[in-house]
């Protein structure tokens, strides 16, 4: 019986240990937008990436990357292939722009609800379910296209 009492307390020390890390490692791994604060989910498909003194540094949208990019124009801006999630430049990726159904998709976003991929004849087949928008090529033009 004592050794079990021991197991017990072991075991509720152990567990106790352990509830107090999940909350420390979950605020670890939330990843902000420095922009604007807004917390970038693993599962969002339209981060930006940029580079800060070397440094990797991702935005939650279009909008704040433009931001980040106006700033930093001499950056590399990447951005994530909506059907891969792989980044890549942002410069030769292509926009879905102006779609009200990526805009209801991603509503919880910050607009402009735009979404890039890597390859626009191989996302029009697979996105065909976004087919109200335009395809614009290229970062500068997608952003003066929604400007
Ligand atoms: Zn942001």
């Amino acid at each position: 019986m004592k050794i079990f009492t021991s197991q017990l307390l072991l075991f509720a020390f152990f567990f106790s240990l352990f509830s107090f890390a999940i909350p420390t490692q979950e605020r670890i791994s939330i990843l902000r937008c420095p922009i604007c604060g807004t917390e970038i989910k693993p599962t969002s498909k339209t981060v930006f990436m940029g580079e800060n003194d070397g440094e990797k540094v991702k935005f939650c949208s279009f909008a704040c990357a433009s931001k980040f990019h106006k700033r930093h124009l001499t950056s590399n801006l990447y951005v994530m292939d909506y059907l891969t999630g792989e980044f890549i430049p942002a410069n030769t990726a292509s926009y879905l722009i102006k779609s009200s159904k990526v805009a209801a998709l991603l509503k919880e976003e910050m607009p402009p609800y735009v979404i890039a991929v890597k390859d626009k004849s191989v996302a029009k087949d697979q996105l065909k379910q976004f087919d109200d928008g335009e395809y614009v090529d290229g970062y500068l033009n997608a952003k003066q296209s929604l400007e």
